[in-house]
């Protein structure tokens, strides 16, 4: 059976296309994955790099590999399912905010696509099905953040020369965490279990989520349309970004940003009240939009930390 090669859209990227079209020629679906990694290491990756300069700063968060520095590294830390899901993800987000963009961006997402279809291409390596390591912890273990913040895991920035926890442990008791940063790890040095680590185990969904849409939240902070509660959540996100500067290269920064909304319990509820509060909406509008009661809303509004609540001076 003759197998069918995707072909690679005319738009794309010339150099990217020109890539994925030498590692087709080259592979067969069932060849090895380190075979098609190490072919994208040869021939995609460069011509990725080139493509990522031409991408404005600020999209280029839509590239899915672009923390891990490069697709090589990307897939084979993750493997080709997980690396397909998450480019499929983000180019989903991508089209979204398209719309509000000028056309001179849509080389950007014909490129996506050609990648996307790619990995699709790759995904099918093997015929037992492998179990693939969780996604969120290996992508921390190569970057050597800790798991629940910002701050690098102990080992790593004890390899960076900081010992200073070190200091309090003469006896060399104490084993330095590959996962955790000094704050976060399950135990501490006297033996006791750590609550903000339990704290922390918690509420991990909602923190990779708002890392996740810090990530995703680029751009002004929209004011209308909003279609639903995510666009509500983009909007506050994106506010909360221009209130506090925040560098969306700095991917420290954003994971100190999502550890701080999650310890101030910014639910996605609240987020919305936020968000609808900066729109300039009263609180019979908001308990409208939530079906929840005015009492509701005005007790909500009275657990969110002040400055989260943006006046509107538009
Ligand atoms: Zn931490």
């Amino acid at each position: 059976m003759a197998m069918i090669i995707p072909r690679v859209n005319p738009e794309c990227d010339a150099d990217v296309a020109l890539a994925i079209g030498r590692i087709y020629r080259r592979i067969r679906r069932r060849s090895k994955t380190s075979t098609k990694i190490r072919l994208i290491r040869m021939h995609l990756d460069p011509a990725l790099k080139r493509f990522e300069r031409l991408v404005p700063r600020s999209l280029r968060t839509y590239l899915s590999w672009h923390y891990h520095g490069s697709l090589a590294e990307y897939t084979s830390r993750c493997g080709f399912d997980q690396a397909y899901k998450g480019q499929r993800l983000f180019t989903r987000i991508y089209v979204k905010l398209q719309r509000s963009l000028p056309d001179s961006y849509e080389p950007l997402y014909i490129t996506l696509e050609s990648v996307l279809t790619f990995l699709d291409y790759c995904c099918f390596s093997s015929l037992k099905p492998r179990n693939l390591v969780d996604t969120a912890i290996s992508a921390n273990r190569r970057l050597d953040y800790c798991r629940f913040c910002g701050a690098p895991a102990e080992y790593k920035a004890f390899l960076d020369g900081d010992h200073s926890f070190k200091e309090e442990d003469p006896e060399d008791k104490l084993r330095l965490s590959n996962w955790y940063c000094s704050k976060h790890k399950p135990w501490l040095s006297e033996g006791n279990s750590n609550s903000l680590y339990r704290r922390a185990l918690r509420s991990k969904a909602s923190f990779d989520m708002d890392v996740f849409r810090l990530r995703m939240a680029i751009g002004e902070p929209l004011r209308d349309p909003w279609r639903d509660n995510e666009d509500l959540i983009e909007i506050f996100l994106r506010k909360y970004i221009q209130e506090h500067e925040i560098d969306l290269e700095d991917y420290a920064s954003i994971r100190e940003h999502a550890r701080a909304l999650t310890d101030q319990s910014m639910t996605d509820q609240k987020k919305i009240v936020c968000a609808l509060l900066y729109l300039g909406k009263n609180q019979s509008q908001i308990s409208e939009h939530l079906g929840i009661t005015r009492q509701a809303v005005s007790k909500i509004k009275k657990s969110i930390h002040p400055s989260y609540i943006y006046i509107n001076n538009a």
